[in-house]
């Protein structure tokens, strides 16, 4: 059932057309990360969502209610990730924790949440002592101190190292075993492959794609892509790239010195005929990959740009 919708959500800043036109919806209980460059426009269209940046056209839903009428309610519903610079640095992050909570009415027991962004071990050292990762992790606990259904968490992992990286995705699969609703950004394509339940890829503020990973991936094109070199030397390598021309299942095919890269549309076909041809003529091959496909791949198919991390 789904717990948001937006439809043609639109924001300019002076000429830059931050967000042009977007409307998905969200499910109660998935994750789903809006994925996209650098100045895609994710920031901005989560600050809309969250209701601290104003739209200039389009509709924000939460179920039955909008930020118009409903405000009160929808803050109850939503937990935002805050700033880092919003924690206390001189204080602990039991002693952040506390002190969001009695902003709110109701909360999440202090102890639950330390110990499911794992910081137990640090709930008495000083917020300012913490690694990168642990305030990030001190922030998520922030964004669920008043127990919401729905969890913004704005490019959590950015600059972290990747064990750091590893133990928020950790955290965000638990908050989403907990039935929590979990929309994330990121410019980390693995990440949003490894998370979501539907990616959302948005470049210059438009949508260009949203299905679960998966389904994404398939509506690619069939070809893989086959990388091998040549142990005997660049001449048979040459002869290699000659021999796969004629080939009807290969598609294109690119040399450097001894390696080569093909893509095919039958790969275990190809490789069949390019061990008959390389055990005829006595050449030896070594390390053969066929390369899985990515959300990389699909941005790359569906704006014909290379992705700019
Ligand atoms: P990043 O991954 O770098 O955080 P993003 O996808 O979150 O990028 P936004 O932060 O939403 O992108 O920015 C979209 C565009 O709007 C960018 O060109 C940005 O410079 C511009 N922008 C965002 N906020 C403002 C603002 N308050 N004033 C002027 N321009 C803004």
């Amino acid at each position: 059932m789904s717990v948001l919708e937006v439809k043609h959500l639109k924001k300019s800043f002076g000429t830059i057309r931050a967000v042009q036109d977007i409307s998905f919806s969200v499910d109660g209980g998935e994750v789903f990360t809006i994925i996209g460059p650098n100045g895609a426009g994710k920031t901005t269209t989560l600050e809309m969502i969250e209701g601290l940046v104003t739209p200039d056209q389009g509709e924000i839903h939460f179920g039955d209610w909008n930020w118009n009428r409903d405000a009160n309610t929808i803050k109850k519903m939503i937990g935002v990730q805050p700033q880092s610079s919003a924690m206390f640095d001189l204080l602990t992050p039991e002693e952040n924790l506390h002190l969001f909570s009695t902003f709110y009415s109701h909360s999440r027991p202090t102890e639950e949440i330390l110990e499911l962004i794992n910081l137990t071990d640090h709930r008495n050292n000083h917020v300012k002592k913490l690694s990168g990762g642990q305030r990030q992790r001190l922030a998520i606990g922030l964004a669920m101190i008043s127990d919401p259904d729905i969890i913004f968490l704005d490019e959590p992992t950015t600059g972290l190292d990747p064990q750091a990286r590893r133990n928020i995705w950790d955290i965000i699969l638990e908050l989403r075993n907990l039935g929590k609703t979990i929309i994330l950004t990121t410019h980390y394509m693995e990440e949003a492959e490894k998370l979501s339940d539907r990616v959302c890829i948005i470049d210059q503020g438009l949508i260009v794609a949203v299905d679960t990973p998966s389904a994404l991936i398939e509506q690619l094109s069939k070809e893989r892509e086959v990388r091998l070199s040549f142990l005997d030397g660049e001449e048979a390598a040459i002869e290699g790239e000659l021999f796969l021309k004629t080939l009807d299942s290969v598609k294109k095919i690119e040399r450097d010195d001894t390696s080569l890269k093909l893509w095919t549309l039958h790969p275990e076909d190809t490789l069949y005929d390019l061990f008959k041809f390389t055990k005829e003529n006595e050449y030896k091959v070594e390390q053969i990959s066929i390369r899985e496909k990515s959300l990389e791949d699909v941005f790359i198919s569906f704006t014909g740009k290379e992705w700019r991390d």
